[in-house]
């Protein structure tokens, strides 16, 4: 099999090249995928400027992957050739710790196989989705509901699920207030996702020109983050505050706006990830601060169907793949998510 057309950086700081990348020969739980969208993530900024370090590079980032199974091995049972499927941000796990045979290999005892940038379980360097097939065992792939357009769909497989799971998991929904913390990809799906599972929801956002796009997508509130006066109005209100800015903020000022027993979740990942607040923020009114990881394969299942019952799909802007470069430069101003065709890697 000659090599794979990617779109690669090759150190840290380097611009974008087309290049080849090797995918493995199908094993027997193996499928393979043509890929015809990636989603851009804020994480591959992350990885792509080493923001965290320990980037290995040449990086071909994606793990936002939608597009349609190729070839199937001798031992895999549920996909055949033609099926719409998609993979998120993790290829493989152990496979028997406790949280992967119960549905959260997120949180595998060795870590999980990330879908770009990490060790796979050959050793082998993971390449993402910014590239024009991937070979992932059928236990990591997951099936697109027909009601779901690949394009709009590729974004629900990481920002779409890592939203769901913490909004599931503290109980959004009728009769629960809940703040979206940031409208990029994840915010917005999180106002989606909020909203269709009936709480009442507000989007803190510095931006106020995503105020109607807010309150279009579900939310019943805005709030300017940088009006010290509108948001100190909402002190105590929230049950439920999800932070998904990727840069540090104030947490005892977001912990201000929780009611009693409220819990501030991020899954915002910042470079400098070094957060500091005040106990007394916590102990005034049983607050809680934790932090969530994507979802599990069961869970990401689950955020398809979701979304395809209630009609949510992701805002996107669809680019070619010799935009990527640009888009990179101007995340902060897609609404609400880059989304690369990838079937034009390699045609201009
Ligand atoms: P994004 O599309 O760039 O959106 C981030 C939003 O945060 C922006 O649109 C902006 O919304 C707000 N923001 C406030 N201050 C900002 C600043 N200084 N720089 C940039 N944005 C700022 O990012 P994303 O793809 O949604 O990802 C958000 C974060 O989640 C990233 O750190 C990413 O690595 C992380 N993430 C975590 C997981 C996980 O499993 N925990 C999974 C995926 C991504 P407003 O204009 O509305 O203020
Ligand atoms: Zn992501």
């Amino acid at each position: 099999m000659p090599g794979v057309l990617a779109l690669s950086l090759p150190a840290k700081g380097a611009r974008f090249t087309l290049t080849t990348v090797e995918r493995r020969p199908p094993r027997a739980d193996d499928v393979r995928i043509d890929i015809a969208f990636c989603g851009i993530c804020h994480t591959d900024l992350h990885v792509g400027h080493d923001d965290w370090g320990g980037t290995p590079f040449p990086l071909v980032p994606g793990h936002e992957i939608t597009g349609v199974v190729s070839e199937v091995g001798d031992a895999v049972t549920r996909f055949a050739v033609g099926d719409r499927v998609g993979v998120g941000c993790m290829v493989d796990s152990c496979r028997k710790c406790a949280p992967c045979t119960s549905g959260e290999e997120q949180f595998c005892a060795e870590g999980f196989v990330k879908t770009y940038a990490d060790r796979d379980r050959d050793g082998a360097v993971t390449m993402g989705g910014y590239s024009r097939s991937i070979v992932v065992s059928e236990h990591y792939v997951l099936r697109i509901p027909d009601a779901l357009e690949l394009a709009a769909a590729a974004p629900l497989l990481c920002a779409g699920v890592t939203v769901y799971s913490p909004l599931r998991r503290w109980a959004a929904g009728p009769g629960r207030k809940v703040g979206v913390l940031g409208m990029g990809g994840l915010g917005h799906l999180g106002v989606r996702i909020a909203a269709a599972m009936g709480a009442e929801v507000t989007l803190l956002s510095r931006s106020p020109d995503k105020r109607d796009d807010a309150l279009r997508l579900g939310a019943t509130r805005f709030a300017d983050t940088r009006d010290s006066a509108e948001t100190a109005r909402l002190a105590g209100h929230f049950d439920l505050l999800l932070n998904t800015v990727p840069a540090p903020l104030d947490v005892d000022a977001h912990l201000g706006l929780l009611g009693v027993g409220g819990t501030f979740v991020t899954v915002g990942a910042p470079g400098d990830a070094v957060a500091s607040y005040n106990v007394f923020s916590l102990l005034g009114a049983r607050r809680a601060i934790a932090g969530s990881s994507i979802g599990g394969i069961r869970e990401t299942q689950e955020v398809l169907g979701f979304c395809a019952e209630h009609g949510i799909a992701a805002e996107i802007e669809t680019i070619p793949a010799a935009g990527v470069p640009e888009a990179w430069q101007n995340l902060s101003g897609v609404r609400y998510r880059y989304v690369i065709d990838v079937a034009t890697l390699g045609t201009a």
